[in-house]
Formats: structure tokens, sequence, C-alpha cells
């Protein structure tokens, strides 16, 4: 690569880090000529890679023109697949969603059908792109993955789920770039961008979903460990003499606090004679009872619910005092269907953490609930592609290379 074309490189990530900014700073900051910095910024302006975006007040003299990276240098599509959810978003370099879309039913074992509503869902936030530049999709997934050959090598609770070459098979439908991401990392990364944890730079996704999962920051970047398999948050030990877990071991959290968990309680309870509105709510039929039913039970003071729902949030407390211990973050971000309102209480998932941890952590340790609308996870995902995007300005590769170009449409028509 030429030194010009370096530059280049330099310029583009120096307005990806900074945001906003001007000539005389790019200049200033990459020690590059006044002339030169023109000239590249120009060239950057026609190539669609920076906008103009008004002027900088200053106090007298020449206002300086401010540029930007152009937010619609390309989309980015970002989905999820997880126990609970297929769904995903189309985004603009700026993180505006564009575009969203959430398949309706249940996920099941059935993996023809669930490849079906996959692709589906991609297809129709894609075409919200309107033909313009995409730069990849990036699927957030529980399990374990082979991100290097974006295969799926195994999905929680699905026995045969079992080395799904997911990566090829979006790769081959849509023709665009394809990332692999673990679900609650992706989350963690949309929390960092978009979130709680922009106010930090240590923190803990602890995801609450059916699966239960963290996403781990350190010092603004997300720890994936060796394997990417970091954050398995569901299977920790909390109790040895607790209920056996679909992964094999006694007492995980999952198998204590988990939706499934949660409904599994009082159906044995109320078979026993415990009386419940939980009853009441599935007009007897406890094979009907889930967490919505065990929720507005404990809302409206039920001995029963509120017992599980307390309960649930004490173990959720104790897991997050050992992480605390262990991590020490500025704070805790809480997401998932069990976070928040009419959730797993707060009060109680703070009390038990806030006594558990070490004296010397309770200060400096918050704990939120997610504020981001929607589901994390894709945004995190599409978010990620735009990353990897970036990163390979670092490299040897020219800004031209790097550049996305359009879906090629004839093999998005293509029958799969
Ligand atoms: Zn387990």
């Amino acid at each position: 690569m030429n030194a010009r074309a370096r530059r280049k490189n330099e310029i583009i990530l120096l307005i990806r880090r900074v945001g906003r900014t001007t000539r005389p700073i790019i200049g200033s900051i990459l020690s590059i000529s006044p002339p030169t910095v023109s000239s590249i910024v120009r060239d950057l302006r026609k190539e669609k890679w920076v906008v103009a975006d008004g002027y900088k007040e200053s106090v007298g003299g020449r206002r300086a023109a401010l540029f930007k990276l152009n937010p619609k240098l390309a989309y980015s599509i970002g989905v999820e697949m997880s126990l609970s959810t297929i769904a995903s978003v189309l985004i603009d370099l700026e993180g505006r969603i564009l575009a969203r879309h959430t398949a309706t039913t249940e996920v099941s074992d059935n993996w023809p059908r669930m490849r079906d509503r996959l692709l589906s869902t991609v297809e129709t936030v894609l075409s919200a792109a309107k033909g313009g530049k995409v730069a990849g999709i990036c699927l957030g997934i529980s399990g374990i993955i082979d991100k290097q050959n974006k295969v799926l090598k195994k999905f929680p609770q699905f026995e045969s789920w079992v080395d799904l070459p997911v990566g090829r098979l979006l790769k081959e439908k849509f023709g665009l770039n394809v990332l692999l991401e673990n679900n609650v990392t992706a989350a963690a990364l949309a929390e960092l961008k978009y979130g709680r944890g922009r106010e930090v730079s240590d923190f803990l996704y602890l995801h609450m979903g059916k699966a239960i999962g963290l996403g781990i920051v350190i010092n603004g970047e997300v720890y994936r460990g060796a394997t990417g398999a970091a954050g398995e948050l569901g299977h920790i030990i909390i109790d040895p003499d607790g209920p056996i877990c679909y992964c094999g071991n006694y007492g995980c959290l999952e198998s204590l606090a988990s939706p499934l968990a949660l409904v599994r309680q009082p159906i044995g309870a109320i078979e026993k004679g415990v009386e419940s509105k939980i009853s009441s709510k599935v007009k007897g039929k406890l094979s009907k009872v889930t967490i919505k039913h065990i929720f507005e039970a404990a809302a409206e003071s039920d001995r029963l619910a509120s017992n599980i729902v307390e309960k649930a949030g004490e173990y959720i407390g104790l897991a997050a005092a050992n992480l605390g211990n262990l991590f020490n973050p500025q704070m805790f971000v809480l997401g998932g269907i069990l976070a928040g309102d009419g959730g797993v209480p707060l009060e109680t998932i703070s009390r038990i953490f806030y006594s558990r941890v070490l004296p010397s952590l309770r200060d400096t340790t918050r704990i939120e609930v997610s504020e981001i609308t929607g589901r994390p996870c894709p945004l995190g995902a599409a978010t990620l592609v735009y990353e990897e995007m970036f990163e390979r300005l670092k490299g040897a590769e020219e800004a031209s290379e790097v550049m996305p170009q359009s879906p090629p449409l004839s093999r998005r028509r293509k029958k799969k």
C-alpha cells in the first residue's frame, strides 16, 4: 500500500474513533500537512466515505467545516438466533435501526423450519436496504460456534443441531460477508456502543432470558475467552444439591432461575396441594403454566409465585456477587425477559448482591437494567460487521477494497 492510501485509512479510522471532526484537527492529530488532508478528505467525500456535517463554532476567525463518516456508507444486518427468538435488524453506520423483524412463533428443534425462518427474517430486513450497499450479516447465536469456519457446533438443548454450516447458508443465499458471534457477547457489544455500557469501561451484561448468559466487557473491549465460550453463566453451580440441569450437572444457575426452572416449580407445589392464583390463571391445566402467569400472580401478591420469583432473584444476586468479586466491574447491566419491571425483582438481586459481595466493592458497583429498546443482540451483531470492516483498514487493505458492495440481487432472488 502506498503512503497516500495508508494516510487515507488513518483518516477514516480517526473519524470513526472521534466522530465529527475538522481538517485542522485531523492534520494535527495525524501530523499531515493541510494540503494533503484537504486533498484526501476531498477524495473520501467523492468516494462516499465521508460527508460534511455543519461547522465547528469558533471564537473569531473562520468556522471550520465538520466531517463525519457517511452513515449511509453501507448498511449492516444483525440477527439473533437463541432458544427464544429469531430476530433481525438493519442498521446504518450510526446504529440507527432502519428495519427490524422478529419471527413470531417459538423456536423449535425442527432445523429445516428454523432455517427457513432465519432466511426469511434476514430477507425481510434486507429489503429495507432498497439495493443500497450492505457491509455484511452477523448472526448472534446461542451455543458453541466455530467462528473461523462459520459453523454452529452445538445449540443448547437441541440434540440434533450439530455442525450446522449456518455461515455458508447465509453466504450462499445473500452473497454477503457473514460473521458468527455468541448471542450474549453481541448483546454486550450493543450495551457498550449504545446502552448503559457507554458510561463505564468495565461492565458485565447479565442476560436473563430462556438461557442465562454473561457478556464480559473489560477495559472497553468485549472478552470472549480462548475459544469464544466465556460467559456460560447459566452453568455455574449455585447449589450442588439442586435440581439436575440439561447439561448433566446438578444445581446450575439455569436449573434454578431460568424461565423453564421457574415454570417447573409451581406445578410440583400445586400438585402437592399448595393453593395459588397460578392454578386459576390456567383453569387448573398446569401444563399451560408459563413464566408470564408466575410473574402476574407474583404481582398480585400470590404467596407461591412471590416466593418462586424471590428465590430466583436470590440465586441471580448470589451469582452476581461471585462475579463482582471476580471481575470488579463498575456496573452490571441486566437484560432479557426476566429483567426489569414485571420480572425478577431488581430489589432482591441488589439486596443479595450487596450483602454478599466483598464490602470494599459495595460502593463502586452499580446494578442497572438495560435501556436498549428491543433486543440488544441483533443490534450488537450488526455493529460487529462494522467493527470487522474498520479493523481491515488497520491491515494491508486499501479503503477501496474494504468498501462494501451492493448485494448481488440476482443471487438474492435465486431460490435457496
Ligand atoms: Zn447446567
